[in-house]
Formats: C-alpha cells, structure tokens, sequence
C-alpha cells in the first residue's frame, strides 16, 4: 500500500528503500523493488515486512541504477505470498508495475490478455497492468502514452508507477481515486503515494490531479491528463514535521 518511485543520480534501490520505510505503517504483506539498470530490468520482492525484502537483496543484491521503483503491500487480490508481491512484470520482463488499490475490471482484462497469448503468473488484478502496458508500448513508443491508453482501460481506483527497460531514467505514474505525489529536486525526481516517502530528500512537490499521467526523468517532469492533454503543473512547499 506503499508507493516509491525514483529517477535521478543517487543509487535508486537505497532511495526507494528509505521511502518504503517511510511507508511502512500503511502496510506490510510483502516489499518489492525494481531497477533500470545495463538495459534490462532487475526485481526482488519478498512476502512479508520490509526486512525480508532487505535480507533478501543482502543475499542476492541488484546491480546499481539511478531509476527504480518499489511497492508495500495491502493484499486486495490473491495472497500474500512472494508471487504476488509487487512489482508485476510483462511476459518479457521489460515492464515493472506497482499499484495501490483494485482494477474492478480486472477479470476481463485478464480473459482477453489469456486470449491474446498472455501468461499470467500472479492472483492480483494488478499484473494486468503490466501486461497492457507493453502492448501499449509496443504500440507507441513512449511510456507515458502507453499509460494513459491503458489507463483508459482500467476501472476502480489506483494509483500506478511504472518503469520500461526500452525507457531507461524514466519513470511513469497515473492515479484515478488514490493519491500520487511527485517530489521535485535538483536532478532527481520522485512518485510516491505519500510525501513522507520524499521528505528527506526534498520539500518541494506537485499534487497529481484525478485522471493525470506524469513521467520524471532526471532532468523533467510531464503531467497530462488521460486525455492526453497537458496539465497545468504547480508545486507547493511541503509543511511538514518530518520527524513525527
Ligand atoms: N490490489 C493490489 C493487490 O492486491 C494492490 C494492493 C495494494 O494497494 O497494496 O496486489
């Protein structure tokens, strides 16, 4: 139920660790993470609390990279075994998803991937997310594109952040009916579900809007809505009591 996204210079698992961290209180049924590094995608996930993922990555460390995600989890859909965990790969392990909340129409979705040749490897309505997107992306070339066409698809509430090996230093978020906030430094950008997971690294944010797609990279950010037109971007100073 934890979102952290990450694209700048410092190591991104660290990064995205610390955030989860953070998080940690909304919820521990499993922790995961994936980087862009070498032109592919690297993942650990781990059921239970946040500690298993870290042992985990002791035994079986990820190669450094500057762009990365990670995911607590609230179990909705299937159970809170390490399959499940997030993130949630493509069949061709390219595309990296993690979500908060419940595709509704997630049945259908999954139906019509099986009949196009998907293979689904998890219980959650979130892995078809994954799969959609690389479709999606097959299909456009631009990530942030590929969400909002995916997106469109989607019912229920979420808030989603996404990395492509083909989109290295980027990352993607949407959000319909759960929160996703964009954490703006110097070179470096950060997604979160919450400011707290940012909050040491920077105070300045931007709220995303209902139905709105962003993509960071180190030196940017884009919002547009699902509509694909672009959204007007205002930070805010986050007022914060970072040690509470
Ligand atoms: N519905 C998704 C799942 O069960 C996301 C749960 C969450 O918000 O952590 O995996």
């Amino acid at each position: 139920c934890g979102i952290v996204g990450y694209a700048g210079t410092q190591s991104a698992l660290d990064v995205v660790l610390a955030g989860l961290r953070r998080l940690e209180y909304r919820g521990y049924d499993s922790a995961g993470a994936a980087v862009l590094a070498g032109g592919g995608l690297a993942t650990a996930k781990k059921s239970g609390k946040l500690a298993n993922l870290e042992k985990e990555l002791m035994e079986r460390p990820l190669p450094s990279a500057t762009t990365g995600i990670g995911h607590t989890r609230w179990a909705t859909h299937g159970a809170p075994n390490d399959a499940n965990a997030h993130p949630h790969l493509d069949n061709a392990g390219r595309v990296a998803v993690v979500h908060n909340g419940i595709i509704e129409n997630f049945a259908e979705l999954r139906a019509e991937l099986r009949a196009r040749g998907h293979h689904l490897e998890s219980e959650t309505d979130t892995e078809t997310v994954a799969h959609l997107l690389s479709e999606s992306y097959g299909a456009h070339v631009d990530l942030a594109a590929a969400m909002r066409e995916v997106c469109g698809r989607l019912q229920g509430a979420f808030t989603l952040v996404a990395v492509h090996a083909d989109a290295p230093d980027r990352v993607v978020g949407a959000r319909r009916n759960s929160p996703l906030v964009v954490g703006v430094g110097e070179g470096e950008y950060f997604l979160a579900s919450d400011v707290a997971a940012f909050i040491d690294h920077t105070r300045t944010a931007i709220e995303l809007g209902q139905d709105q797609v962003v993509e960071v990279w180190p030196e940017g950010v884009a919002v547009t809505g699902f509509d694909g037109l672009p959204a007007e971007v205002r930070t805010y100073h986050v007022d914060w009591d970072a040690s509470a």
